[in-house]
């Protein structure tokens, strides 16, 4: 079947998964097993000896599993979602990006010398209608945008390349609702995600989001009403929970973006706050330690080393078979042993601010190209992208992933070398005082790592 399948036209292929799907999502979650069988033999003749016989095995197993906590989950996602929304994602981030993007990225990695990413993340406009406490995206300013044009460049640059994720961040990608749903539009087989303050959520955005079928949500949500709403502004809270009803009443995919810091880190991983999340809906969610950048960061925010330990351990506790929860945590700085440690610098993402500035990472705010004058390949081969294509990883040990946060001399050096410069528009950091400010973070995680760390807890 495989083989039989290697052979049809990209279109050709597309059609007959977009059948295999429509089909599937009407049968009965048992039925749909086999259908992920059959992707999982596909995926064998897309990647090859990529994976080893064991791996795809142990994959099926799961699949064939009748208790497996992560089918029932998968099951459930699917039939909550809108069928045209699960169908659209399903083709976009599973055939087109997972199954031939992974492939084509691969063979370009190759042919080109370079990191060649598996998402991109750029930011429609620096506006944004909030003012929360220690985001970087005040730190950009309030006047800047991508042209419509210039966004559309890299879309179609980045597929070209075999990149089919985009994600929007900002400011508010919302503030330019309408050039992000033509850009929907305009980019059907390709799958976005935006990351908002939700309050610009309304009923007619989810219908034109149920129609497009291939944007999904990640909304900031930060624990309780009260650590909420002292970063992000009174009656933040209540406009999330508003915005997560309307979505799951549409049928959209929808999943948290939160920041988590020495005052809330147990906030936002209590059951509580899990129980009202799988109330309203949300499924899945990207953890991001809060990281001191800009001139006006706050180091004190920085969670200790026993509250990092505490997020580790909670996380994938939360993964485990033995959790009842039925919601997806990924978290940003912990799971470095998954993606082999930094997947910035293009390795596996990069990031493309309002200015065009395109930056290693969100959290780097340091270019030498811009999407303006640059191609998306030219990019990837600037000198700062390549000095982290040199570089990763940064660490052998995956909990210490970062250039910046836990191996602040390796930003210091790739800064330095490139002759890259800041990005940020309003105060411009020198990385001298942004590494300056993770010196002793570093060390001390270093140190209790090399110390402190039992088998029994994390490797
Ligand atoms: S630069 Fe740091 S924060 Fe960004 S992806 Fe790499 S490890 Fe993560």
């Amino acid at each position: 079947m495989g083989e039989l399948f290697q052979t049809f036209s990209h279109k050709a292929q597309r059609e007959a998964i977009g059948m295999m799907i429509d089909s599937v999502l009407k049968k009965t979650p048992e039925k749909r097993r086999e259908f992920y069988l059959r992707i999982a033999e596909m995926a064998k003749f897309f990647f090859g000896s990529e994976f080893t016989d064991e791996q795809y095995e142990n994959v099926k197993a799961v699949i064939k599993g009748d208790k497996s906590r992560w089918m029932q989950y998968i099951d459930r996602v699917i039939t909550e979602t809108d069928p045209h929304i699960a169908k659209t994602t399903l083709l976009n981030l599973g055939y087109e990006a997972f199954l031939r993007g992974t492939k084509t990225i691969r063979s370009n990695r190759e042919k080109y010398g370079c990191n060649i990413p598996w998402l991109i993340l750029f930011d429609p406009t620096s506006a944004c209608n909030m003012h929360c406490k220690g985001c970087w995206s005040g730190t950009y300013g309030r006047k800047y945008t991508l042209s419509y044009e210039e966004m559309d460049k890299i879309v179609t640059q980045g597929k070209e390349l075999g990149v089919y994720l985009y994600m929007m961040t900002g400011g508010e990608p919302l503030v330019r609702k309408a050039d992000v749903l033509k850009l929907a539009k305009e980019h059907r087989d390709v799958q976005f995600a935006l990351y908002t303050n939700s309050t610009l959520i309304d009923e007619e955005l989810c219908e034109e989001v149920q129609k497009v079928g291939n944007i999904m949500f990640l909304l900031s949500i930060e624990g309780t009403p009260e650590t909420n709403d002292s970063r992000r502004g009174e009656g933040h809270y209540a406009a999330v929970l508003k915005a997560m009803d309307l979505l799951r009443e549409h049928g959209i995919l929808f999943g948290t973006s939160i920041c988590y810091t020495r005052e809330n880190v147990e906030a936002v991983t209590s059951d509580e706050f899990y129980s009202l999340l799988m109330e309203k809906g949300a499924r899945f969610g990207f953890y991001f330690h809060y990281m001191p950048v800009g001139n006006s960061a706050v180091p004190e925010l920085m969670p200790t080393v026993e509250q990092r330990q505490y997020m580790i351990d909670r996380i994938r506790y939360i993964r485990s078979e033995e959790s009842g929860i039925e919601f997806f945590p990924m978290d940003f700085q912990n799971d470095g042993k998954y993606v082999g440690g930094c997947i910035a610098g293009g390795r596996n993402y990069f990031h493309i601010n309002s200015a065009g500035d395109a930056e290693p990472c969100v959290f780097i705010h340091y270019s030498n190209a811009n999407i303006k004058d640059s191609s998306i390949l030219e990019i990837l081969q600037s000198p700062l992208f390549m000095a982290y294509h040199k570089g990763q990883p940064f660490n052998k040990d995956h909990l210490r992933p970062c250039p910046m946060l836990e191996n602040p001399d390796c930003l210091r050096e790739m800064v330095k070398e490139s002759k890259a410069v800041s990005t940020d528009l309003e105060s411009p950091e020198e990385v001298e005082h942004l590494c300056g400010k993770c010196d002793d973070y570093a060390e001390s995680w270093g140190n209790y790592l090399e110390e402190e760390r039992t088998p029994a807890r994390v490797s």
